[in-house]
C-alpha cells in the first residue's frame, strides 16, 4: 500500500480556542505527527508544550502578522489542510486578518475547519 501523502495542515485558534486545539491535537496526533504543520505563533507554542515532537513550524503570532503568513501560503498554493478554532463570542483586534484568512482558505478549496466537530470529520475522512 503506497504511503499517505505529506499534507501541510495549519493550525490557528483563538484565546478562549486554544485548549480545545491543544485537546484535539493531542487526540489526534498519530495524524498530525504524519504531517508537516504550521501554526501561528501562541498556538504553535501551546501545542509543542503538549507535543513536542511534532513537526511544526511556528509564524508570527495570529495578530502580528501570523494569520496573514497562513494566508500568503495558501495563496501559494502551499497549504492543504487549515484547522482553525476561532472564537464567535470575544471581538478580536485583528479581525480583517481573520476574515482574510477564512477568505483565502475559503478560495483555495481545501478542507477547513472552524471548530472540532469538522475537524474530526477531515480527520476520519483522511
Ligand atoms: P496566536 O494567533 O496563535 O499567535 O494567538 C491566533 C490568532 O490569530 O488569533
Amino acid at each position: 500500500m503506497p504511503a499517505a501523502a505529506l499534507l501541510a495542515i495549519g493550525l490557528v485558534a483563538h484565546d478562549d480556542k486554544k485548549a480545545a486545539l491543544v485537546d484535539w491535537s493531542v487526540a489526534h496526533q498519530a495524524f498530525l505527527s504524519r504531517h508537516r504543520l504550521y501554526a501561528t505563533g501562541t498556538t504553535g507554542g501551546r501545542i509543542l508544550q503538549a507535543l513536542p515532537d511534532l513537526d511544526l513550524t511556528r509564524l508570527r503570532s495570529g495578530p502580528l502578522g501570523g494569520d496573514q503568513q497562513l494566508g500568503a501560503l495558501l495563496a501559494e498554493g502551499l497549504l492543504d489542510m487549515l484547522v482553525f478554532f476561532v472564537d464567535p463570542l470575544s471581538p478580536q483586534p485583528h479581525d480583517v486578518d481573520v476574515k482574510a484568512l477564512i477568505r483565502m482558505a475559503t478560495l483555495a478549496d481545501i478542507p477547513f475547519a472552524c471548530n472540532v466537530a469538522t475537524a474530526d470529520l477531515i480527520v476520519a475522512g483522511r
